[in-house]
């Protein structure tokens, strides 16, 4: 079995999505079904091979959802795209967390060995991916981080192919890595990017490049992982049992409670969440990111939970509630961005209802709200940039307060690390104290130099509002 991934779509995709879809689709749809039509017709017009040899030899395997909102919808989508683009009876299965061995096994036997590489590749490319966005970020030479990201790949694309220790691949990786030139005394403020799945992770045109764009501002993007994703699904997947399973002796749907062990299922559950936080924590700490937690679930539907109802379902859950909340009162970035497409039901029409309530108990809370629909890149860029500024101030403020707090000037904290760069310079990230990573660097360094920290001033310690202050 050979497996290939869809390259990033592009415009030209969603054009073709919208050309085989229905009207009043999500525009995920439309970038991912066009991406697939686009790929399928390529094998039948350069490539040579009929539509009866495609629908047999090839299949297409995607994430699904079960929802309330749109998600729920893909598959149809592509099923009706692909026949009317001439693909009739092609294979699409979806993983989601209703049923996973069924989609597959009804659609394709899945061997052993490529559903535990496409799992390995999955968590090592999430690594790759966090590392990719801060070595590009502070990179002292543009194209360095890239090239040096690509070169892991390779090794780790090379060792899955030829059944070589993906682990030993990993840590030459990690050589690798660290040795990018990069200068973390920028001052760039860090931008949480949240939102609707798709949007908040393509890195093309169907989120008008938010990353580069970002970079380009003078900003350090935050991304999440597809592992996080996961994570949650398992949370969610044991959440939901929690619920029913008063009722299980009555839950006889498909797919329903009654005749299962409840217990049994919960031990799968932690299992599963276990070994993919187990696996995923020790390849970050061969690749050399050790600062990288997987999200915690209870502690985001904690917080989430005082502001909305945990039966939302679909979409992000409350998880943009939560990753908001936590941004703001554990430090973790300057700004949050939540981008989804246009009328996108959970992260528009949920989340974006709650948000307006966390910047008024949360007055450090650096918020935007942003759409993609495909062709408003100037407004999308505006809104984004409006709100950067802010963000860029309250960064420069925090690395004002490491230098009052150290007794130190920037000066002083270059001529420092030029005279003695820490080891690893790229990868190695300093203690969190602030969001902005040049400002807990000059901590670090300060703490180097023998500097007594000075307590944090009343101001810049407050998170939230004083009770009573804001919300009526
Ligand atoms: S999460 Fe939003 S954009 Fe994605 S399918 Fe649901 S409604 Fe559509």
């Amino acid at each position: 079995m050979k497996i290939a991934p869809l390259k990033t779509p592009g415009n030209s995709a969603y054009e073709r999505g919208k050309e085989f879809g229905n009207r009043g689709q999500c525009n995920p749809t439309y970038f991912t079904v066009g991406a697939l039509v686009e790929r399928l017709q390529q094998l039948r017009d350069e490539e040579g091979k009929s539509a009866k040899e495609i629908v047999e030899q090839y299949a297409f395997v995607t994430a699904g959802g079960c929802g309330p909102c749109r998600m729920g919808m893909y598959a149809t989508e592509y099923r009706k795209a692909l026949r009317d683009s001439g693909f009739a009876g092609f294979r699409v299965m979806l993983l989601s967390r209703s049923g996973e061995a069924t989609a597959l096994s009804s659609g394709m036997k899945l061997p052993r060995a490529a559903f535990v590489n496409g799992f390995t590749g999955i968590i090592v490319g999430d690594i790759l991916n966090v590392l990719r966005q801060r070595l590009s970020t502070y990179e002292a030479h543009e194209g360095d981080a890239e090239r040096a990201v690509r070169a892991c790949r390779d090794l780790i694309e090379n060792a899955l192919a030829h059944r070589r220790s993906v682990l030993w691949a990993a840590w030459k990786c990690r050589a690798i890595l660290r040795a990018v030139p990069v200068n973390r005394l920028q001052v760039r403020p860090r931008i949480l990017i949240q939102g609707e799945f798709w949007a908040k992770t393509t890195e093309g045109q169907g989120n008008y490049d938010l990353y580069r764009f970002l970079k380009k501002e003078g900003a350090e993007p935050v991304i999440e992982t597809i592992s996080d994703w996961l994570v949650h699904q398992i949370w969610r997947a044991g959440w939901s049992l929690r619920r029913r399973e008063d009722l299980a002796r009555h839950d006889a749907k498909a797919g329903g409670l009654k005749g299962k062990s409840v217990w049994k299922t919960r031990l799968a559950y932690a299992f599963a969440e276990g070994l993919l936080r187990g696996i995923f924590n020790l390849y970050a700490r061969v690749i050399g990111l050790k600062d990288y937690k997987i999200t915690d679930n209870k502690a985001l539907a904690d917080l989430a939970g005082k502001h909305m109802d945990l039966h939302l379902d679909g979409g992000e859950d409350h998880m943009e509630i939560g990753h908001h909340i936590q941004a703001v009162t554990e430090r973790k970035a300057n700004m949050i961005l939540s981008v989804k497409p246009f009328t996108c039901l959970s992260s528009n029409g949920v989340s974006d209802g709650i948000q307006p309530i966390l910047a008024e108990i949360y007055p450090r809370s650096i918020f935007v709200s942003v759409e993609t629909n495909a062709d408003a890149p100037a407004n999308f860029y505006s809104r984004i940039q409006m709100q950067l500024f802010k963000a860029k101030k309250a960064a420069a403020q925090e690395v004002e307060e490491a230098l009052a707090r150290t007794g130190q000037t920037m000066e002083e904290v270059q001529a420092e690390l030029a005279a003695r760069p820490f080891r690893h310079a790229a990868t190695h990230r300093s203690p969190h104290v602030y969001a902005c990573d040049a400002a807990n660097l000059v901590l670090e360094v300060g703490r180097r130099r023998g500097r007594k920290l000075a307590a944090v001033p009343v101001a810049s310690a407050a998170v939230e509002a004083p009770a009573g202050a804001a919300l009526a």
